[in-house]
């Protein structure tokens, strides 16, 4: 969607500093198709200015020019504190295409870099380009990564690195940062424009109801509500979930220090920044839930537009407290389907919960053991299914399977068929730290194969593949707690 807010205190233009004698780190096909790029038989883009295009070194490829490449002004909530204006610090906003955002992460400084230097390093522009293209595949909502390009130019962070750019696209990058940036600044006309722009374009039906700012507000809330509990249906943690990297669209976005779960750890902290655990797996839900609080204390100006102070507030409240029941409904039928339960019964969500305390209690692979439960069948004993030797205690597992087997058999579906519904809703292959690792320090020795191939196997994730029956398999010991830190 064109970008269309214009004013200095809205986005600042913002050509690329270019970098020094780029190459094709990666690259997605699949992204490439959403704006008709026309690739050759390498797989690449055909015109070579591509490259330099999304090296952030020239503003124009072929008939395309992008004369107004911006940087946004944005404010934020970080780790639940008010953090001021933000703003885009290293992305910049080319243009569009085919209604879609094209970005350049790392492209160099901006108006909003404040003491960053603008840059990105190779290993977190090949971690948000390969899970962008995985979230994609598992059908999460996302914004999308058509391109790494390396340069050997030097990045300083704890150590020496090498810089990246990462292209990403997405309908709209706005976040709730956006809304918060306005609200602080009492900018209501701002304010009343971005979520016009957003209705018009976005949540149409918004505008031909009444009060269509508190349904901007459920609509926004609701999306985000559902990608939460998507991401909590394949261990996604999406590791710095401040208000600024909130999408008010409900994309997965900024991707930094995620990771996926391994062994079922409810309170799991994929960011080692993170040192309270504020993000962590089993608290993504209420954070979330916060965060759309930060949107409807932003929000609340535009209410006001047509109620009291007092109306205005209760309304959000009262829409805000949706946010938790869109999410259990959401988890519910997600949850259900992972189970093969078509039916809805009571007890399955305490069926549910059972299992996943099991597995936390044994650290029991989140992942593995979802796909292979397919496998259970309605005339199983416990004790003909090997998953049970994952668990500790196998008194209460089996007691468990006994119980998930007698609720199986007032399923409809045969043994097979829901084989295939399951293994159509538990993926094989999720973007593993440590594959992503792999794939970084081949790359580091300017081997991007490993790249590829895991674009490749990822963007099948629910298929069986019999070649690559090791990427399907939780880590060695040795990669099982990689440090992952928002130093990028
Ligand atoms: P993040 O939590 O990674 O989404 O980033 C938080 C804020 O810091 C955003 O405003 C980013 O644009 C900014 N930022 C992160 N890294 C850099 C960098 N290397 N240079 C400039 N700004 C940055
Ligand atoms: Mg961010
Ligand atoms: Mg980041």
């Amino acid at each position: 969607m064109p970008f269309t807010l214009r004013g200095d205190d809205v986005c600042q233009l913002t050509p690329p500093t270019p970098i020094s004698d780029p190459y094709w780190v990666a690259f997605s096909a699949s992204a490439a198709e959403l704006i008709h790029l026309e690739l050759g038989a390498t797989g690449l883009p055909k015109d070579p200015d591509w490259l330099e295009l999304l090296a952030g070194n020239q503003l124009n490829v072929g008939e395309l020019t992008f004369s107004n490449p911006i940087s946004t002004a944005y404010s934020g909530h970080q780790f639940g504190s008010w953090a001021g204006q933000l703003g885009d610090g290293r992305a910049i906003l080319l243009g569009d295409i085919n209604q879609l955002e094209l970005q350049l992460k790392g492209a160099g400084k901006t108006h909003y870099s404040r003491m960053g230097d603008g840059r990105a390093v190779l290993r977190s522009s090949i971690r948000e380009f390969l899970c962008s293209e995985a979230m994609h595949a598992l059908g999460i909502p996302t914004s999308r990564a058509l391109s790494v390009v390396g340069s050997k130019q030097r990045v300083i962070r704890e150590t020496v690195e090498t810089a990246a750019v990462c292209s990403r696209i997405a309908p709209s990058f706005i976040r709730i940062g956006h809304f918060e940036h306005f609200a602080s600044l009492q900018n209501i006309v701002r304010l009343k424009e971005l979520a016009d722009l957003l209705m018009s374009e976005f949540y149409p039906k918004c505008l031909t109801e009444k009060d269509p700012y508190l349904n901007l507000f459920k609509e926004i809330s609701a999306r985000n509500a559902k990608l939460v509990a998507q991401w909590q249906s394949v261990g996604f943690c999406h590791g710095v979930l401040n208000s600024d990297n909130i999408s008010a669209l409900g994309l997965t976005i900024d991707y930094g220090p995620f990771g996926f779960l391994d062994q079922f750890e409810i309170d799991h902290i994929c960011n080692h920044s993170d040192h309270g655990g504020r993000y962590a797996y089993h608290r993504q839900p209420q954070i979330m839930h916060w965060n759309m609080a930060c949107l409807a204390s932003a929000m609340l100006p535009l209410l006001e537009l047509e109620h009291s102070t007092e109306e205005s507030q209760a309304l959000l409240r009262t829409a805000l407290e949706e946010f938790p029941v869109v999410y259990a409904k959401e988890w519910q039928q997600i949850f259900r389907s992972k189970l093969g339960l078509q039916l809805e019964q009571d007890g399955d969500i305490e069926l549910i919960e059972r299992l996943l305390q099991a597995k936390h209690d044994s650290k029991v692979d989140f992942t593995t053991f979802f796909r292979n439960l397919s496998n259970v069948r309605k005339d199983f004993q416990p004790m003909d299914i090997t998953q049970r030797n994952e668990f500790i205690d196998r008194e209460s597992i089996d007691q468990w399977f006994a119980d998930y087997i007698q609720r199986l058999q007032s399923e409809v579906l045969s043994d097979e068929a829901r084989k295939k519904m399951m293994d159509q809703v538990n993926p094989k292959y999720i973007l593993r730290n440590h594959l992503a690792q792999t794939a970084i320090e081949k790359a580091q020795q300017d081997d991007f194969s490993e790249i590829e191939q895991l674009q490749l196997i990822l963007s099948k994730p629910f298929d069986e593949q019999e070649a690559f029956e090791d990427y399907a398999k939780p880590p060695p010991v040795d990669m099982q707690r990689i440090e992952v830190s928002c130093s990028s």
